[in-house]
């Protein structure tokens, strides 16, 4: 039988099979991941293929079909350690706001980076919509301009009001989305309106108790009520920061990406080297100087996620 990881609690995940039928499942033999050994080689997301015990009640994952991306936390220390947090996103969507708190054009930058180095598609909802004043809403713009022009999709809405929020239904309509965004841009709230069924803020993270499974939940999908998938991680609302390679960085900007090949020197990295296409197209005011600089500052290893 084929199922859908919905639930991981890193020894014990609970399949959805194609009618909605649940059945907790462990692993058998070994999932290995080329590079990493996890701890947990499973992961929301996943498409798996199960076999019921004789007890009829719980199932034997058997078969982890191929993933088409992934997210993975790696330890702080041992850098081939990892734990999949959830795999086969359709996309990841980062909350932002532009007061209380304010979203920096760096941290969203390092969030579009990261979703591109995992080959997940990115687009930024800016909440709060209610808060802005004539200025908020020129700034606001601004901000749109940016990220349309290289690609991600923009959206405005006011969770609290409930303003454009069915744009928000349309776009995670039978997609599986990750929601990630700074403490108090109003994800929960969000997340909220769109399951209403579900409060986050209340969301047992460990209920299998009645099964004497009492385990965290490790990560955990929700069904939308018209299909789809919202994906919440307890312990990382913001997309893991991954190692990115100083010379691949530029990849992760699409527009750095559609220019590079036009430089002299096919090592270039776009700081200071003669005929580099995407220092011709910064002065040429094609490539936003903001962008850029969030390039500079990632290259350089500075810190810009605060
Ligand atoms: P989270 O930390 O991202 O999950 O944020 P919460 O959903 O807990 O919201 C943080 C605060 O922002 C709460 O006080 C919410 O009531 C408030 N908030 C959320 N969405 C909106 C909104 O659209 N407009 C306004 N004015 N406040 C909001
Ligand atoms: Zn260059």
């Amino acid at each position: 039988m084929q199922g859908l990881i919905i639930k991981s609690t890193g020894s014990w995940y609970q399949v959805q099979s194609p009618d909605g039928q649940k059945t907790d499942c462990r692993i058998k033999g070994k999932f290995r991941i080329k590079g990493i050994t996890t701890t947990n080689p499973l992961a929301v997301g996943d498409v798996v293929d199960f076999e019921m015990e004789p007890d009829q009640e719980t199932g034997v994952i058997t078969n982890l079909h191929q993933r088409r991306n992934y997210i993975i936390r790696k330890s702080i220390n041992l850098s081939k350690q990892g734990q999949i947090i959830a795999a086969n996103l359709d996309q990841a969507i980062l909350v932002v706001t532009l007061a209380s708190p304010r979203t920096s054009l760096g941290f969203i930058d390092r969030f579009l980076v990261t979703a591109e180095a995992y080959d997940i598609p990115a687009r930024l909802i800016f909440n709060k919509l209610d808060l802005f004043s004539d200025e908020g809403l020129e700034v606001l713009a601004d901000y749109k301009a940016i990220y349309e022009k290289v690609g991600y999709p923009c959206y405005e809405v006011s969770a609290l009001e409930g303003t454009n929020i069915e744009q928000v239904q349309e776009l995670i309509k039978d997609k599986v989305t990750l929601f990630s965004g700074h403490s108090g841009v109003g994800k929960s709230s969000l997340i909220n309106v769109l399951l209403p069924d579900l409060d986050l803020r209340t969301h047992q993270v460990s209920d299998w108790s009645d099964k004497g499974m009492h385990t965290t939940t490790f990560a955990e999908m929700f069904e939308l009520p018209h299909g789809g998938f919202i994906i919440d991680t307890p312990g990382i609302r913001e997309l893991g920061v991954i190692d990115i390679e100083k010379q691949e960085l530029s990849h992760f900007f699409p527009e750095m990406r559609e220019r590079m090949h036009d430089c002299r020197f096919h090592n270039c990295r776009h700081i200071n080297e003669p005929g580099c296409a995407v220092l011709a197209a910064l002065e040429d005011g094609e490539i936003e100087l903001s962008r850029y600089e969030s390039y500079l500052s990632i290259y350089n290893g500075n810190d810009t996620r605060a």
